[in-house]
């Protein structure tokens, strides 16, 4: 088949409305800075970090060069019965950025291969220990933990899981925190709801919690529309794994490297996860990786048969791909030297402020923020759910500006380098905007 290179036939894009968007195309040609650069030359401000991942902008020189000098030096090496020296310097690296016993680093190539690691992990962590018998995994509704199979299973969206059968077996879900009416227009942590982490203590019950391996959480929802954890609800979560002996799981692939104003949400909301999933800003989002973080005692409990023994029989062709590791690297360098881990605290302030001035507009029902992150929930429009947000994301594109929509909610999670003047640009666009929505 002849086909001219610039048609839009062949690729089939993920997560898109295929026919509307190759009807009316949106192109990106270039990104710099705090800036996408669009087929029809205007500048887009990148008011969500890409897919909530370039959290240092974009065209980073430190970034850029580690790359180019990988790729000359070692472009690939085998990631099985091998090494090379950068996969060991940034597991060192990283584990001096989080805190606790999360001492170990396991690489995968995105977040949805860091959930289904972290899941499988967890199974096979207590049969190590002689419990095999747990193998259950608990989720959430609303989590978002990517698209395979355990990911999905254990999420709770249901748009992202009603096309594909039965999934996996042994799963069960806690109640989400959204939509609690006391908490609406809650400025930073909402007070209430803490009380539904009681429904792991209820879920112990009906499985009997001998059979229960691990429970997955975000800390804080990113994909279902930036949903907050109430005070005390985390909490309330460790303590009742810690009863059962349930390993508890962060998935920090959105809220990991600064979003929230702290390397991680371990550190802000000063509850420590046996396992802690990142990717997204792990490089920047330059090239794809995940890592999974793991505590000590997890990594000790494999580390006990004959020495030459394969320990964990999971991985890779990219685990810990040079290039991945050059750019993570790379990254890291460049958070640390612009102090991008902690600077979602000193703007938090400023965009809760600069939020909440949207409170009075038409159909805005709830308003959600916490470090540099915000979800802004639209009333849907009758008979007609997710087109006011989506529609706002259309004119959004049109005035220069990028943003996300999940349902009726607007979600922003800019780069951590934003000025003050681009957050004003961001909720001012914003304002004029909804505005004139239907
Ligand atoms: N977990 C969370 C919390 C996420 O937000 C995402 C992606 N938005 C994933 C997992 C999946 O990551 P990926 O798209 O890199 O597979």
């Amino acid at each position: 088949m002849t086909v001219n290179a610039n048609s839009l036939d062949a690729y089939w894009m993920p997560f898109t409305g295929n026919r509307q968007f190759k009807a009316h195309p949106r192109m990106i040609v270039g990104a710099d800075g705090m800036y996408f650069k669009t087929s029809d030359g205007r500048d887009l401000l990148d008011g969500i970090a890409g897919l909530w991942c370039c959290s240092a902008g974009h065209n980073r020189p430190r970034i850029v060069e580690a790359i180019r000098q990988q790729v000359g030096e070692l472009d690939y090496a085998p990631a099985f019965q091998m090494g090379h020296p950068k996969q060991f310097e940034l597991a060192n690296r990283l584990t001096q950025l989080i805190p606790g016993d999360l001492n170990k680093v396991f690489f995968t190539n995105s977040g949805s291969e860091s959930v289904e690691t972290a899941l499988k992990m967890a199974i096979a962590y207590h049969r190590a220990r002689g419990e095999g018998h747990r193998t259950r995994l608990i989720g959430r509704e609303k989590g978002y933990h990517g698209v395979n199979f355990g990911g999905m299973s254990v999420g709770g969206m249901p748009a992202n899981r009603k096309m594909f059968g039965s999934l996996v077996s042994g799963v069960d879900h806690l109640r989400h925190t959204h939509g609690i009416a006391e908490n609406r227009f809650s400025k930073g942590l909402p007070l209430h709801g803490a009380e539904r982490a009681d429904d792991l203590q209820r879920l112990c019950e009906l499985h009997d919690p001998s059979t229960i391996a691990a429970v997955i959480v975000e800390p804080l929802a990113g994909s279902a529309g930036v949903i907050l954890p109430p005070v005390g609800y985390l909490k309330r979560l460790r303590e009742i794994c810690d009863q059962h002996g349930i390993l508890l799981i962060f998935d920090e692939v959105i809220t990991g490297f600064g979003r929230l104003g702290a390397p991680f949400a371990v550190d802000k909301f000063g509850v420590e996860p046996d396992m802690v999933t990142t990717a997204k800003a792990l490089t920047n989002g330059v090239i794809p990786m995940g890592a999974v973080f793991v505590q000590d005692k997890i990594y000790d409990a494999f580390m006990q048969g004959p020495e030459n023994m394969v320990e964990f029989f999971h991985g890779y062709t990219y685990s810990g791909n040079p290039m991945a590791c050059a750019a993570a690297l790379g990254a890291l360098d460049t958070y640390e030297e612009e102090g991008l881990l902690t600077r979602a605290s000193e703007l938090s302030d400023y965009w809760q402020v600069a939020l909440h001035s949207l409170r009075d507009l038409p159909h805005v029902i709830d308003l959600r923020n916490m470090g540099l992150i915000a979800g802004i929930e639209l009333e849907p429009l009758p008979g007609q759910p997710t087109k006011r947000a989506f529609d706002a994301f259309l004119k959004a594109y049109e005035a220069g500006l990028l943003i996300r929509t999940t349902g009726d909610t607007i979600a922003l999670s800019p780069p951590l380098i934003i000025e003050k003047s681009q957050i004003d640009f961001i909720f001012d666009t914003l304002t004029n905007i909804i505005k004139t929505l239907d």
